[in-house]
């Protein structure tokens, strides 16, 4: 079932949560919410759930407007980061537990429950602790649990809030991937929130990238990745550069040296600021042109197949950080106190600081 979120508006006093939403979760996909803690992102799976009404704006399930649907007949699974299972219920009760409160005539009968609930069991791959207490699992198992009981409704949106955010990263990771292919069996409309870049980009098939209650870009995990349409969304995935500095007829001038930016072939004399990720960079001995930024290497991380390095801009002390791999590192033959010259390889400008976004990000 599609989800479509439409100029959506809601705060608390006068603190705006959400500002102007727009969203759209086609019918089947796994879709990520992703933001800094206090972006809005449960503040949105809430409105969608029916759990909080919005000040503005509409959610329309499979093209229906949902504003005056109760929450129980919107048909939404929930699964939120605490746990929220019966402490005195076995595993197999949990999941079994929102058909057995369903009303008489259209309550499954006990063999019915009993197939479903020992299919989910199988699906999330704990077929044989049914009969445990939830006190007597792993918080990953107990994630799956919760998983199942949201499932056993045959809801048709899936929303899950920061699901494994209370689970250590070994666990996290693995859930990740349980979580994937499960969603490639059961293909149930699904809004997963999270803080965790990694684990939005790896998971979802699109990604909604959330910033002070407003969407600032959302597309394939690709594509937020290699072409971020705003400074935020550069500094949030992944690690970058920033190179204040002035822009001039298709130029970025950051300090003695000038880094091509075509795009801004009309501007003249404007603030700017130039985005490099750590591994769009090349390091030679001596300047390979105008492009060239001077450093000395201040702090050398030397372990596994990329090399991080820390670098102080002779000219300012200003810090750059370059990502190298192995190979091309052991040729250079740094060290510690060394001059070596960075010049980047792809380089993305904005202007501005115009409202201080960029510099927030350095
Ligand atoms: P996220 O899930 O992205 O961390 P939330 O949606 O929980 O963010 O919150 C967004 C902002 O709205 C936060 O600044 C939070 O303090 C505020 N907020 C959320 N719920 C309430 C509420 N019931 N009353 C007042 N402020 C709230
Ligand atoms: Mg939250």
């Amino acid at each position: 079932m599609s989800i479509e979120v439409r100029n959506l508006r809601k705060a608390f006093g006068t603190f705006v949560a959400l500002d102007d939403v727009n969203l759209d979760v086609p019918g089947g996909e796994l879709v990520a919410l992703l933001g800094p803690s206090g972006s809005g992102k449960t503040t949105l799976l809430r409105i969608i759930a029916g759990l909080e009404p919005a000040d503005q704006g509409l959610i329309r399930f499979e093209g229906e407007d949902t504003t005056d649907r109760p929450v129980r007949e919107r048909q939404v699974g929930f699964v939120f980061q605490h746990y929220a299972l019966f402490r005195h219920m076995s595993v197999f009760e949990n999941i079994a537990f929102g058909l057995r409160v369903r009303p008489r005539p259209v309550r499954p009968s006990d063999e019915e429950i009993r197939d479903t609930v020992m299919g989910l069991l199988r699906l999330v791959q704990l077929e044989a602790l049914g009969q445990r207490r939830p006190s007597e699992l792993s918080g990953g198992q107990r994630q799956r649990v919760a998983l199942a009981r949201a499932l056993a409704v045959k809801p048709k949106v899936l929303l899950l809030d920061e699901p494994f955010g209370a689970l250590d990263a070994k666990v996290r990771k693995e859930l990740r991937r349980w979580l994937r292919r499960l969603h490639e069996e059961v293909h149930v409309t699904s809004v997963f929130v999270t803080h965790d870049q990694e684990e939005a980009l790896e998971v979802s098939d699109r990604v909604v990238i959330m910033n002070e209650g407003r969407v600032e870009q959302s597309g394939t995990p690709e594509e937020v990745y290699e072409r971020p349409a705003t400074p935020f969304v550069y500094g949030f995935l992944g690690d970058v550069n920033l190179f204040h500095g002035r822009i001039d007829r298709g130029r970025v001038k950051v300090g003695a040296s000038e880094l091509d930016a075509p795009e801004w072939a009309e501007a003249r004399d404007q603030a700017g600021v130039a985005y490099v990720r750590t591994y769009d960079v090349e390091l030679t001995p001596s300047s390979s042109g105008r492009s060239s930024i001077e450093t000395i290497v201040r702090h050398i991380r030397a372990f596994g197949p990329v090399i991080r390095l820390e670098l102080d801009r002779v000219e300012d002390g200003g810090s750059v950080e370059a990502h190298l791999p192995r190979a091309q590192y052991d040729k250079l033959g740094l060290v510690k106190g060394q001059r070596v010259f960075v010049s980047p390889t792809s380089v993305r400008v904005f202007a501005g600081p115009a409202d201080g976004s960029a510099a927030r990000i350095a």
